[in-house]
């Protein structure tokens, strides 16, 4: 049974709980609120007492179900295996069945999951973001709204002029290929981070991979699949996963790790109920890595040609490219390989930034407060550079940087990659003029 489908499909979860409440130590919104039902136990309590039918679903018993950034600490450290990143997605999707969906979140993912629309819209809003941003001066490092939306002293990005699917050709080729690889985008590098997009594909070329883009991918879903809306969830797995098929590819490579967990353990389970597309999810989900999983255990990128970059890095693991499919390894490798970077370790580097997608629009005071945490940890390593392998992290600790007043730059692993092949090859055509 899905856990999509049925709050009883989460029985056995709830029943392994022993409540010993270790999970408080972990858990980025206990740490904040001091309350019970900021961890995963009282969460628990909660959803046990509507599955027994002593209290009912309410608004404000969703409202505390939206309190969890969906980081996995509790689940990575639970000793009674209870997996409660599965029971929170069961207990939002039962919230939205029985309550309905907040109207700007209904609004917000019916356009996520019409893709033209979508990107009409960002189009859009690109031409005008003008008029509701102010840009910071003297920077690459975004901008700040004009006006009080709610989201505090937040930095945002600037939205690319052109996405990044309209930028790049469908197919880009190189000789004799190693492989045929399609590249998910994703919204955040599409629209905002378009640098980190042209790197994936500068780094894969480089390391003789053939890049498809398949033009009709959307979102991934998790926006909706987080909060509940399993219908457009459902919607958008099922848009990207024939856009794949189409494509013949030999594998996924993704650069978010969001996007990442959702090809590889999201897709399959919201079919769960649907043996036809649950057979697609499942190949697909075995042909999905992270951009750094591949060049390390798939295509082992070229270490000859690397130039020097010269930077002082600390990298932050994100929750779900760490917890969620168990990479945190593979980006260090790559960072320890390019000459000139020297890696100093943050103290609990993968401890939540406090983004979670709609998580920081739906709590920005608690969001912000745990990225402070975050920025703190990060002051301490007195690095140049933090880098990170999922782009709304990147936008999380952009802002808390720039809020904070420190002066370093914020990138995804494979751009500093990109820039060691660029040095690379510039010594190489410097010695041979
Ligand atoms: S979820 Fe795990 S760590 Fe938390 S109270 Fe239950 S058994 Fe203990
Ligand atoms: S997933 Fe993270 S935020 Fe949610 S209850 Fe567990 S530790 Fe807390």
């Amino acid at each position: 049974m899905s856990i999509y489908s049925s709050l009883n499909s989460i029985s056995e979860e709830l029943n392994k709980c022993m409540k010993c409440g270790n999970c408080q130590a972990v858990c980025p919104i206990y740490k904040e609120t001091r309350k019970e039902v900021g961890s995963a136990r009282g969460k628990i309590t909660l959803i046990e007492t509507l599955l027994s039918g002593e209290l009912e679903m309410t608004e404000g018993l969703a409202d505390r179900l939206s309190l969890c950034t969906t980081c996995m600490a509790c689940t990575a450290n639970c000793s009674c295996g209870v997996r409660f990143d599965k029971i929170i997605l069961a207990a939002r999707a039962e919230a939205v069945r029985q309550e309905g969906l907040h109207p700007i979140k209904k609004i917000a993912f019916t356009a996520l999951k019409m893709n033209r629309l979508f990107d009409l819209g960002m189009k859009f809003g690109s031409a005008f973001q003008g008029l509701a941003m102010k840009r910071i001066k003297g920077s690459d490092k975004g901008a700040r709204l004009r006006f009080d939306f709610g989201l505090g002293n937040k930095v945002l990005p600037n939205l690319a002029r052109k996405p990044l699917k309209d930028e790049l050709p469908e197919v880009i080729t190189v000789k004799n290929p190693k492989m045929r690889v399609a590249f998910y985008i994703g919204c955040v590098t599409n629209y905002f981070y378009t640098d980190m997009g042209r790197a994936v594909v500068e780094v894969l070329t480089e390391n003789g991979c053939e890049v498809i883009v398949p033009k009709d991918q959307g979102c991934c879903g998790t926006p909706a699949s987080v909060n509940g809306d399993v219908k457009s969830a459902q919607a958008s797995a099922r848009l990207n996963l024939l856009a794949f098929e189409k494509t013949g590819a030999d594998a996924i490579v993704s650069n978010c790790s969001s996007c990442g967990e959702s090809w590889k353990h999201v897709f399959p389970q919201l079919f769960d109920d649907d043996p036809e597309m649950k057979a697609l999810a499942d190949k697909w989900a075995a042909k999905t890595y992270d951009i750094s999983e591949f060049l390390i255990h798939k295509v082992p990128f070229k270490r000859e040609g690397l130039g020097r970059v010269e930077r002082k890095v600390t990298y932050h693991d994100p929750c779900h490219l760490n917890r969620g499919q168990g990479i945190n390894q593979e980006p260090r490798e790559i960072l320890k390989a390019i000459p000139g970077v020297e890696l100093i370790e943050m103290k609990e580097p993968g401890r939540c930034c406090g983004m979670a997608g709609s998580f920081m629009l739906v709590h920005p005071d608690l969001s912000a407060q745990i990225s402070d945490k975050k920025i703190a940890d990060i002051a301490q390593t007195h690095t140049d550079t933090v880098v990170t392998g999922c782009p709304a992290c990147r936008l999380q600790l952009a802002s808390g940087v720039e809020n904070a007043g420190l002066q370093e730059d914020v990138v995804h692993t494979i751009q500093l990659l990109a820039e060691s092949y660029k040095v690379g090859k510039k010594s190489i055509s410097a010695a041979a003029r």
